[in-house]
């Protein structure tokens, strides 16, 4: 090809948006020349590879914008220091997106340390790799971002935001307080995704105490009602996975002191 004819080309390919077949075409029109390809395949070849890298881009970009904590991925998550939840469960909810697309829920209780966040944000790694979109955030921070959507009156319209997400990670439910400020956002945004969209909810408080997070007995037991429909519920009550660490000659389940 003509340096004139290549340049017009890699013009024309940045105008239709094809990086990788603008990166690609010098390389595989030759070797396409060079083996005699018919055009289809010739043009199969391309596009192809601009497809796949595309699939690249998206995930990255996926993963970009969760927010998921980068190193808690589940290859570090030792699943023997916590015998109450097995790998094949939580590889199955990373694999299968039917309970994605029922709305279903996850809900991860246990006291601090044992692995809540660690684990759920695994699955969201996970789920993203897999193609999904999944948004991590502190309950508190997520409940703070409503209410100002609230007073300035596009509570919906930022509701509606959260919905390209699949998955919806709120992280410490419990350090929500009701007399902090007024948070039957979260409430509303429990009733807006029910059978709709997931939440995974990291709790170290039982139900019991959720009192203390909604603005009213009523509402609490409502939202609980709403989360636990199509839940899958891990309690991890353990011993804390950073204590347990700590203790002089005691290395944590799964790789035990000599
Ligand atoms: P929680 O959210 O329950 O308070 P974290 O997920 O923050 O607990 O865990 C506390 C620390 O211990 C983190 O650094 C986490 O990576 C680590 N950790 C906890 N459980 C495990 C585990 N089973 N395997 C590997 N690391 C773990
Ligand atoms: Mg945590």
């Amino acid at each position: 090809m003509s340096s004139v004819a290549q340049g017009r080309l890699a013009l024309m390919l940045t105008e239709l948006r094809l990086p990788t077949v603008k990166q690609l075409a010098a390389d595989i029109c030759e070797q396409a020349d060079r083996e005699g390809w018919p055009g289809l395949r010739l043009l199969e070849a391309l596009f192809e590879h601009e497809m796949a890298q595309r699939e690249v881009r998206r995930i990255a970009r996926h993963r970009l914008e969760s927010g998921l904590p980068p190193e808690k991925l589940l290859s570090s998550f030792e699943f023997a220091a916590v015998p109450t939840v097995s790998k094949a469960q939580i590889s199955a909810l990373a694999e299968a997106d039917a309970w994605l697309k029922q709305g279903g829920n996850l809900l991860l209780f246990g006291p601090p340390g044992v692995g809540k966040t660690h684990l759920v944000a695994g699955l969201g790694h996970a789920l993203v790799e897999a193609g999904h979109r999944v948004l991590f955030t502190r309950t508190s921070e997520l409940v703070q971002r409503l209410q100002a959507a609230r007073r300035e009156l596009r509570l919906p319209q930022e509701l509606s935001k959260l919905d390209r997400f699949d998955l919806l990670i709120l992280d410490d439910i419990s350090y929500v307080r009701r007399d902090q400020a007024e948070t039957s956002v979260l409430f509303e945004l429990i009733a807006e995704r029910y059978e709709r969209r997931s939440l995974a909810i990291t709790a170290n408080t039982p139900f019991s105490e959720w009192g203390a997070v909604f603005p009213e007995p009523a509402m609490t037991v409502a939202a609980i009602d709403r989360l636990v429909h199509h839940a899958t519920i891990l309690e991890m009550n353990v011993e804390s996975y950073r204590r347990r660490a700590a203790r002089p000659g005691h290395a944590p389940a799964g790789r035990k002191a000599k």
